[in-house]
């Protein structure tokens, strides 16, 4: 039976950065991974769906070539190929990182794992059942869709974002079951290859969890690509037809498409791992850790979707390095505070911190300074001047609480905040600090500016 020092069950962009940082430490490391090394992120998630959103992107500025005084003919979508792009970066991508375990000698078993014990794990392989051992292990064991029971799952036109992914062809159009940060990219992509597209979600506003500035900005830009939108609406039956799917809505309202798409939240894989028998608690639906993302028991660690409400890869790969260092004997804290999130509408949406409204919740006296891309030069020679960097900080000390980013390049622009939030500087030190010219990332500086009551360019 082969012994580890560290073992990672998940190869999802939590598991890989676990395993090649305890590998790095000098740990004899191996990864089990049931699917594909690289997890949801790199294989059906964050990867594919902004190679597609950016072949869209091309697309949509393809049709309004006039705008940037070119002729070309009308474009036209060929769906297999625009897949086939999609699978080669995935594909490119995760031989990169099956390379990068290699190359760092962490030993991946291919097949599903359980604990069996506190220092062991069972993995049902190819080749039949394999125990390993390990003296730290660290569940990185991701989270998968919803399916909710309304759905015809059998008829082949109903996907998850799994198979919205990696299908070989694009749909001739669809309903999008969920107006959270997933379904909008989704929207976003098809919308701009002129896909008739329809999003349903329950709630009152799109992605409902963000800034209202920030969800009225995804609302808006969904509803200039033609998508039609239905909120407040919740789905109550859907049925395969001849030519696709019907999908009734409360009310009475019937959708027709080519295909669905449900996008309506993900469950953590925390069942079927042996968590009870090894005394590992949850918390809810998700491991329940401490910020060094130890369990409730010695030695075992979680990370990721499966020990976290907010599902992002970075925060994932974050965990993942903390973990790592404290399996093999590096003490490592991460509070997990500022973490920075970004919707890849077009525009772009980035959040940082507290919105507007919880800013406002934490008693304190605060200030909130916009600068609009429409004063940016660089907005100005891309020809896309929506969107608004939007500072919200503490009156008296200049504390930063938060900032939301709307336009091209938000989800980079918003880093500059991040950075700032994470070192405690206040907006006096962020306006100080020099930024280049010409970029969107001045547009930080702008409104730092603005906040102090120094605009130079606008600001408000
Ligand atoms: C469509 C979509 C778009 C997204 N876009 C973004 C984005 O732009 N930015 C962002 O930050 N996040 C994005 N996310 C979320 C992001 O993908 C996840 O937060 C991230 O993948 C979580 O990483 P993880 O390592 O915790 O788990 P996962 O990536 O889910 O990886 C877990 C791995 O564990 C394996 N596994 C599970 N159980 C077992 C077992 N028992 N034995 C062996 N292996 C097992 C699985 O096969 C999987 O490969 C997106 C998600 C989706 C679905």
């Amino acid at each position: 039976m082969p012994t580890y020092d560290v073992a990672v069950l998940g190869g999802g962009p939590g598991g890989y950065v676990a395993a090649l940082r305890a590998a790095k430490r000098g740990a004899k490391t191996c990864c089990i991974e049931a699917g594909l090394i690289g997890g949801v992120c790199l294989n059906v998630g964050c990867i594919p769906t902004k190679a597609m959103l950016h072949a869209s992107e091309i697309f949509h500025h393809i049709v309004r070539a006039a705008e940037y005084g070119f002729t070309a003919p009308k474009p036209a979508v060929d769906g297999p190929a625009y897949m086939k792009r999609v699978a080669s970066v995935t594909a490119g991508l995760r031989k990169g990182v099956e390379g990068l375990l290699k190359g760092r000698k962490v030993d991946v078993i291919r097949g599903r794992g359980r604990l069996a014990a506190r220092d062991t794990l069972l993995v049902e392989t190819d080749a039949g059942p394999q125990e390993v051992k390990a003296k730290a292990i660290i569940l990185a064991t991701g989270a998968r869709p919803a399916k909710p029971p309304f759905c015809p799952w059998d008829c082949g036109r109903v996907w998850t974002t799994d198979q919205a992914t990696t299908a070989p062809d694009l749909p001739q159009s669809i309903v999008v079951v969920g107006g959270g940060v997933i379904g909008c990219e989704f929207a976003t992509a098809y919308a701009e290859l002129g896909i008739k597209t329809t999003v349903v979600e329950m709630l009152d506003r799109l992605v409902a969890n963000i800034d209202n500035d920030a969800s009225k900005a995804i609302a808006k830009s969904l509803d200039k690509r033609g998508v039609t939108v239905r909120t407040g609406k919740r789905i109550v039956g859907m049925k395969a037809t001849d030519s696709g799917i019907a999908a009734e809505l409360e009310g009475g309202e019937i959708i027709q498409a080519s295909h669905a798409l449900v996008a309506a939240g993900r469950l953590p894989n925390t069942e079927g791992l042996g968590l009870e028998a090894v005394g590992v608690k949850l918390e809810g639906r998700i491991i329940k850790v401490d910020a060094r993302c130890r369990t409730s028991v010695e030695g075992i660690y979680a990370i990721g979707d499966a020990a976290e409400t907010r599902q992002y890869a970075h925060l994932a790969s974050r965990m993942g390095v903390v973990a790592a260092d404290n399996a093999t004997g590096h003490p490592a804290l991460d509070p997990r505070t500022v973490v920075p999130v970004g919707v890849y509408t077009h525009p772009e949406v980035a959040t940082v911190g507290l919105s507007e409204a919880e800013a406002a919740g934490t008693g304190k006296k605060v200030r909130v300074a916009r600068f609009s891309y429409l004063a940016s030069g660089m907005a100005r020679a891309y020809g896309d001047t929506e969107g608004q960097v939007k500072l919200i900080a503490e009156e008296e000390i200049g504390e930063i609480l938060g900032a939301v980013v709307i336009g091209q390049h938000a989800t980079d622009v918003v880093q500059g905040i991040a950075l700032a939030m994470a070192n405690e500087l206040t907006v006096e030190e962020l306006a100080a600090t020099i930024h280049p010219h010409p970029t969107f990332v001045e547009g930080v500086m702008e409104a730092a500016e603005a906040w102090l009551g120094f605009a130079v360019h606008g600001g408000s």
